[in-house]
């Protein structure tokens, strides 16, 4: 079959000057996991790949200029799920490792369990031939004083330039069929150490199902948990073509993918009030977006082959 991408890099207030980094990011996410797909490479490198050109970009809310948490720390979590077997890897509050989705990658390889935390996820990391850096390596400057104004004042968006949230994700279809779907962030600014949002966790902030599809989320972690937004959506894309905004018929024009999450969107607004989006590919490889944040980054490969990117 034919591969598929999609990345997202964070649904939130994105500002007008951040829009081009953002889209050049997603951009640059696309190109290293293509790379990889189109030369019949597998679903799972190629949402590594992508996952970590988007965590080494400091405009993005994961690894390398993630935000701070209240004692100034980077602590990060990311998942990647494998859609034949269900098997998810997933690391939390980690705050010594440059790309956490290697982690994700290396727990659900060779882990027995599918979830480690904090100290005793790097420590498998380490294990498994992954170096730790030094917690202040992820720290940017940028992300450091936005934390200092939060510290003297109050948390508040405006001191990040609006920019509360930023997670990355990507799912991918590989020739052979196989999908894979990934999440990684740092988190909410100013969270509580030791806080964990939807993003590493498995239905929440990421799913996949390779009878349906697969998905990665981003927004309020705490409302996105509250209805499973992944396993939801994936769910979602199970059922019959089913038009949210208007009557179900051909002339919605809008795909069963679209569609899916669309609705997943919608339930978070309508049950949690709470902001987010997600991106996904449905089983046959067509993308489906949606966010009720003011933008999101994101970007897709056509059917065509050439790189759609938005914000
Ligand atoms: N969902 C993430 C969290 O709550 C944040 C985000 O997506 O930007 O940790």
């Amino acid at each position: 079959m034919n591969p598929a991408l999609i990345v997202h890099g964070g649904a939130w207030d994105i500002p007008e000057e951040a829009m081009e980094a953002c889209k050049a990011g997603c951009h640059r996410a696309l190109a290293a996991g293509w790379s990889i797909l189109s030369r019949g490479g597998s679903a799972l490198d190629g949402t590594e790949a992508a996952i970590m050109v988007l965590e080494d970009d400091p405009v993005f809310d994961a690894g390398y200029g993630s935000h701070l948490n209240l004692d100034g720390r980077v602590e990060c979590d990311a998942i990647v799920m494998n859609g034949a077997t269900l098997r998810a890897g997933a690391a939390s509050a980690l705050q010594r490792v440059k790309n956490p989705i290697q982690v994700a990658r290396k727990i659900l390889e060779h882990c027995p369990h599918m979830m480690l935390v904090a100290e005793g996820a790097e420590r498998f990391a380490k294990e498994h031939g992954i170096a730790l850096c030094s917690p202040e390596d992820l720290v940017s400057e940028a992300e450091r004083e936005a934390w200092m104004k939060c510290k003297q004042d109050k948390h508040a968006p405006m001191f990040h330039r609006g920019h509360e949230q930023g997670t990355v994700g990507a799912v991918a279809i590989d020739r052979n069929g196989n999908l894979f779907a990934a999440t990684s962030t740092g988190g909410t600014c100013c969270k509580l150490p030791g806080r964990v949002g939807d993003s590493p966790l498995i239905g929440c902030g990421c799913y996949a199902d390779s009878e349906a599809g697969g998905v990665s989320c981003t927004g309020y972690g705490e409302a996105i948990m509250k209805i499973v937004m992944a396993k939801t959506a994936v769910d979602l894309l199970r059922q019959s073509e089913t038009c949210v905004d208007s009557p179900a018929d051909a002339s919605c024009g809008v795909s069963s993918a679209q569609l899916a999450a669309r609705q997943a969107v919608h339930l978070l607004a309508r049950r949690t009030h709470g902001t987010g989006g997600l991106i996904l590919l449905d089983r046959n490889g067509n993308p489906g977006f949606a966010f009720n944040t003011p933008r999101m980054a994101y970007g897709y490969v056509g059917f065509d082959g050439n790189f759609i990117t938005a914000v």
